[in-house]
């Protein structure tokens, strides 16, 4: 340890910019570090028979065969374990060609099926195709007459013929079918020749390709239309409303039937019903959308979070900082916010004739702290080197990712809610340290995320170096300095990583880490950044062994991001199946009659006070109190009937493993604290929120398993 001397600092705090962060500080830059998502690649736990849920259900289940790796990079998939690798409009031209024709042929069947309908575009999107329509609007039902006309239109095989025509031509012949639209999009196109493509001599569009060479080529049975919804003609709302029909399309039957499960397991997680479903939390409208409500179940669970958050950040020698949530506005002039984010900040309020600013971050507030403790604890006397590091959490952040949402495939278009907040809590640190230092800090961040992140059950990772962009501040020598210490870093812990050429912040080069979750989907989440701008503005110093005073270097990092969004992600992972030491409720004792009511209220007291969280439901037959449980995904049930009232026992299910039979209560909450030790990825919950008598319990079951 490099450490000559280091201040203890505690902090909790929280910053608050007002909307999204384009202009400078965009989702390129170490403040909006969460910028939404996906890309998705393959399903990291492979094939897995989901278990319906009963009492023997899997705690983490995912599938039913056949199971998908989600579109996306496919070429970084593995079909060796029998997984399908589903192929992209990128990676697979001819599937490309496939989605394009489908969107021809759709077109064609809907006329066949509805002379009025006027045909207007029909791009192919990712998995699939749409194209829109001005006709009456159309059911379920009218999807299956279209479909099954395509069906007749592809058996046919008829070929896709091209033809180049003159304006003059092109618009004679939009004339004789009467389509206003086409007329309307041949204006807007400026090339001549004009293409128009041919299927067999029955129907025609203008189009400049590419298409398959026959309707043959499809696979009817890897296409299937999906939805219909309105849409205004070139999304103006003074336009008319139209008909689009959404299908998707694949090269085979196997990869259409792997992309509707792996849309259905995505529908399955996603995180606003699981939310509501296990009242986790919620968005009020009084109180105003994307702003998040935590419900106790899901208020305990981040408690855990943070609470294992923070144990390991002070295991890693961190200090803890709480930090005011408003300062007088020059200091954010000083930090260089109010002339570069302003608009994304909230107004200045006046408070006794002075201008305050909320907090739009906490870097400001770290370094005012580096600067006190630094020169009162007297460092600059001790002419040694120093390093601070000073970590800050539970701090809120605007952060719009509304507009960001756009970018989303459509299948993740759900996706959104706790990534829509307008104000999030994010996790937060900073470090402060030497040139020299820069490496083994940056490995230690490696180090100290992978341990986190593994807590919560995610081990896959996309890594991203990015590099010094154009417009950005500091030398040549300290840009290439920092640059191979990062390198360095992750060359040190093993990590493969991309590097993004130009992509950096324009105050130093950064590292940010996608995770992979239970469906392959990947996820912005961790980020480090060095920062040679800020040292600078507020002329942060430190002493050398020479007596002379150097400018520390300042790294911006977070781990978890945006807790709410971090949340919205570790419902979808483990599908609302929290692992036993996450579990919002990991006990429920159930009463058979209420004459066992009592005895069941004494056992429950008894489990909190060893730290479980259980709770007792009655009023209902047994078998509802069970399935009401099995719906909120109990990992524990104990059953209480006069049997156990006489014999001071419990009857106990678990979710994962199945009937654990009658015990004894003390045996119950030892075997209850045994799985909650093993439940945890690093069996570090032993010190958490456990009392002294309890810790010894576990320490003898640990004896005993060894
Ligand atoms: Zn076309
Ligand atoms: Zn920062």
């Amino acid at each position: 340890m490099f450490l000559a001397h280091k201040t203890t600092l505690m902090a909790l705090s929280f910053s608050i910019p007002k909307h999204s962060l384009p202009s400078l500080f965009t989702s390129k830059s170490h403040l909006n570090v969460f910028p939404l998502p996906p890309s998705f690649l393959s399903l990291n736990h492979g094939f897995r028979r989901l278990r319906r849920a009963k009492f023997s259900a899997v705690a983490t289940q995912i599938t039913e065969a056949p199971t998908a790796s989600p579109p996306g990079e496919a070429h970084d998939t593995d079909s060796s374990d029998g997984r399908i690798v589903l192929p992209t409009n990128q990676s697979s031209e001819r599937l490309l060609r496939i989605r394009h024709t489908c969107a021809h042929v759709m077109a064609m069947a809907v006329q066949k099926v509805y002379p009025d309908a006027k045909v207007t575009i029909g791009p192919w999107i990712d998995n699939g195709f749409y194209y829109d329509f001005d006709m009456e609007p159309l059911t379920d039902k009218d999807l299956k007459k279209i479909k099954k006309e395509m069906d007749r239109i592809i058996g046919k095989n008829l070929p896709l013929i091209r033809e180049e025509v003159s304006r003059d031509e092109a618009q004679k012949r939009i004339m004789a079918v009467n389509e206003p639209y086409k007329m309307e999009i041949l204006e807007s196109i400026k090339k001549e020749p004009i293409t128009i493509y041919h299927i067999g001599n029955e129907w025609w569009d203008l189009c400049a390709g590419p298409h398959v060479e026959s309707t043959g080529n499809i696979n009817r049975k890897a296409v299937e239309l999906e939805s219909v919804a309105g849409a205004y003609w070139r999304g103006d709302t003074n336009k008319p409303m139209l008909q689009r029909i959404y299908g998707t399309a694949w090269e085979t039957e196997e990869q259409l039937k792997a992309y509707l499960h792996f849309k259905e397991e995505a529908k399955r997680r996603d995180h606003r019903r699981i939310g509501q479903d296990l009242d986790l939390f919620s968005i009020q409208d009084e109180a105003g959308g994307g702003l998040v409500f935590w419900h106790p179940k899901g208020a305990i669970v981040r408690h855990i979070i943070e609470d294992a958050w923070k144990r390991i950040h002070i295991q890693h020698g961190y200090d803890l900082l709480y930090t005011p949530h408003v300062a007088k506005a020059d200091l954010w002039k000083i930090s260089g916010h109010l002339d570069f984010y302003k608009e994304n900040m909230f107004d200045q309020m006046e408070i006794e004739e002075e201008l305050y600013q909320l907090r739009p971050m906490n870097c400001p507030y770290h370094i005012l702290v580096y600067n006190g403790s630094y020169t009162h604890t007297g460092i600059s006397q001790s002419g040694l080197q120093s390093l601070e590091q000073c970590i800050d959490m539970n701090y809120l952040e605007v952060y719009m990712a509304c507009s960001e949402s756009e970018d989303l495939p459509s299948i993740f278009s759900t996706y959104l809610v706790l990534q829509c907040c307008l104000f999030t809590d994010r996790d937060d640190a900073h470090i402060f340290c030497l040139d020299d230092q820069i490496k083994d800090e940056i490995r230690g961040v490696l180090d100290l995320t992978e341990e986190i992140l593994l807590q919560f059950g995610f081990d896959k990772y996309e890594v991203n170096l990015s590099t010094r962009p154009e417009k950005s501040v500091g030398g040549d020598d300290i840009w290439e300095k920092a640059t191979v210490a990062l390198k360095d870093a992750l060359d040190d812990k093993g990590w493969s990583y991309q590097i993004d050429n130009g992509g950096g912040a324009f105050y130093g080069p950064k590292i940010d880490l996608k995770i992979e979750d239970a469906l392959g989907r990947k996820w912005q989440c961790s980020t480090i950044q060095v920062d040679f701008n800020l040292p600078q503005r507020f002329d942060i110093t430190y002493v050398d062994s020479n007596q002379e005073k150097k400018r520390p270097i300042m790294i911006h990092r977070a781990v978890l991001g945006s807790l709410e969004r971090f949340f919205g992600v570790l419902v979808e992972h483990y599908a609302g199946d929290f692992p036993l030491w996450l579990s919002p409720i990991q006990a429920r004792l159930l009463p058979v009659t209420d004459t066992q009511l009592e005895y069941c209220n004494e056992v429950n007291n008894r489990l909190k006070a060893s730290g479980i969280r259980s709770e007792v439901c009655s009023g209902e037959r047994l078998p509802k109190l069970i399935r009401t449980s099995e719906k909120l995904k109990i990992p524990l049930m104990a059953v209480v009937g006069p049997k156990e009232v006489e014999t001071q026992t419990v009857t106990v299910r678990s979710r994962s493993g199945g009937e654990l039979g009658t015990m004894a209560v003390d045996d119950f909450i030892s075997k209850a604290n045994r799985l909650l030790l093993s439940s945890s990825p690093q069996g570090q919950i032993l010190s958490h929120g456990l009392d002294a008598k309890m810790s010894r319990e576990i320490a003898l079951v640990i004896c005993h398993l060894q």
